[in-house]
């Protein structure tokens, strides 16, 4: 599957982990407001990582967690 934006991973990992100056947040916005497929990729991914985190705290089976750490999604 071909990524039709390079920018994509570069702007969205950290703005996920929120480790963006607020310019560069500020940067991120703007680009998920012009490309279409940052915005669908990361709203998706930030309902995954609430997901996860809430299933984390509320203690999940060890198995499912081994497997969301199988994924290599830094969750935490
Ligand atoms: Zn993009």
């Amino acid at each position: 599957m071909i990524d039709p934006c390079d920018k994509c991973e570069e702007v969205l990992q950290p703005y996920l982990d929120r480790e963006l100056t607020e310019a560069e947040r500020f940067e991120a916005e703007a680009h998920l407001d012009l490309c279409g497929y940052c915005r669908k990729r990361y709203r998706f991914e930030e309902s995954l990582r609430r997901y996860v985190r809430q299933a984390w705290s509320e203690g999940m089976p060890p198995e499912l967690k081994e497997k969301l750490a199988a994924l290599r999604t830094p969750i935490l």
